[in-house]
């Protein structure tokens, strides 16, 4: 994954604080929780900067926000399709109930049948399980 030139081309500047985020983020297969990134960057970046850049980050479409069990936002990388404020994440979100991960699937959210009236700006779907990782353990 490219930082760098996921910043460039979003018209975002290079700050240090903005690459490491990203980089942070890019390089878990797993979406990384909020709380998480606090305390590996904690010592680099205070809660309200790093709060601004992943909004930030989120408007430009260059992240997506996942929240999971406990209410807590989780981030992950988005597709390339994703611009500033059209995500195209319609893919499901699986929340491992052992090892508390959310996973990015590649299965795409069901059509909706709505009633008459109703029209659907966006659809999240989250399924709590056990991941293949954790079935694996004895
Ligand atoms: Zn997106
Ligand atoms: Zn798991
Ligand atoms: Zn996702």
């Amino acid at each position: 994954m490219d930082t760098q030139k996921i910043l460039t081309e979003n018209d975002l500047k290079h700050t240090k604080q903005r690459v490491r985020v990203l980089e942070e983020i890019a390089r878990e297969v797993t979406a990384v929780s909020q709380p998480d990134l606090e305390k590996k960057l904690g010592k680099e970046i205070d809660r309200v900067t790093l709060y601004r850049i992943l909004n930030l980050f989120e408007e430009k479409g260059i992240l997506h926000r996942v929240i999971d069990r406990q209410g807590t936002a989780n981030y992950a990388v988005c597709a390339p399709n994703c611009t500033a404020n059209h995500h195209h994440d319609e893919h499901v979100h699986f929340n491992c109930i052992v090892c508390q991960k959310i996973y990015c699937l590649p299965v795409a959210l069901p059509k909706l049948k709505l009633p008459a009236g109703f029209t659907t700006e966006t659809l999240n779907a989250i399924a709590y399980g056990t991941c293949d990782h954790c079935n694996k353990q004895p």
